[in-house]
């Protein structure tokens, strides 16, 4: 596998993932993937995840929806959640995985469950993770990322056309501001370093250029339609190993450089301007 990271106008190379990926906090390195549904994570890292697994990194699959909403005919409307889970375990463990977890939250309706609130009183029939009393997806990130105090998180890319691709990007981000500070004590002890935010694309381009390519071998490739096949209950997984195939063993990602507000950034545009002017 060849894997590049495009920074500061320089490209680095390597068959390893340390350069590409650098691991720089003192935690261990634990990588933890957040999805809005099951497929996501293997259509937008099914080769990254190969070489990860390879390098032994740990590595941890959260899933925010129940997918109830994915039956694409009638008799399995009621059944397509069970299914869905099944699918799921089997496509992660082609590519040796077996730390996955459901959130539970209705499929495509994730809109309503952003923020936090008291748990009971909820009417539904899908039964969203709660944790200490608590339910939303605030709640629920906060809680698994000062659980499993991750190094390194992965999310899809905002820059989507299903709403719950947004919602779950915007709410891990804010989720990983709550989980270093001291909000929400009985949701587990702070964060004390900042994981790495990469993002990664699955069915839109990124809204900015990706800044790391892992160009994996056709065997590789092969791996990860079979693991995307799993999915055998989504009837549009066929157009998408097609566009998947035609791609090539190619996946892209960008480091979000995941930060806070700092003003001293800025600075420099004005002084520039300022010498500018002959002032
Ligand atoms: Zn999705």
């Amino acid at each position: 596998m060849q894997l590049s990271r495009l920074e500061n106008g320089q490209l680095l190379r390597d068959e390893q993932l340390k350069r590409v990926i650098p691991h720089r906090s003192t935690y261990e390195e634990r990588w933890l993937f957040i999805a809005p549904h099951d497929d996501d994570i293997v259509i937008g890292g099914g080769l990254l995840l190969q070489q990860a697994v390879r390098e032994g990194k740990r590595i941890k699959i959260l899933i925010t929806t129940d997918g109830s909403m994915g039956y694409c005919n009638l008799e399995q409307k009621d059944s397509i959640a069970d299914t869905r889970r099944r699918e799921t375990l089997e496509s992660f463990a082609i590519i040796g995985i077996r730390d996955v977890e459901w959130l539970d939250y209705p499929d495509a309706n994730l809109m309503r469950h952003i923020g936090r609130r008291p748990a009971s009183g909820e009417q539904q029939r899908a039964k969203p993770e709660e944790i200490a009393g608590f339910t939303g997806l605030q709640n629920s990130y906060t809680a698994h990322l000062r659980r499993f105090r991750p190094s390194h998180v992965f999310v899809m890319s905002e820059n989507d056309y299903n709403p719950d691709h947004k919602v779950v990007h915007q709410e891990v981000l804010i989720s990983l501001f709550h989980a270093e500070g001291a909000i929400w004590p009985e949701l587990g002890e702070a964060l004390d370093e900042r994981p790495h935010v990469y993002e990664m694309a699955a069915y839109c381009n990124f809204k900015e250029d990706p800044n790391v390519e892992i160009a994996a071998s056709t065997a590789e490739l092969e791996q990860k339609l079979e693991a995307v096949y799993a999915f055998q209950s989504q009837k549009q997984i066929g157009m998408l190993v097609e566009n998947l195939k035609l791609n090539g063993p190619y996946e892209y990602l960008r480091d979000a450089g995941f930060n806070y507000y700092s003003p001293a950034r800025y600075r420099t545009l004005f002084r520039r301007k300022e010498s500018g002017e002959g002032v």
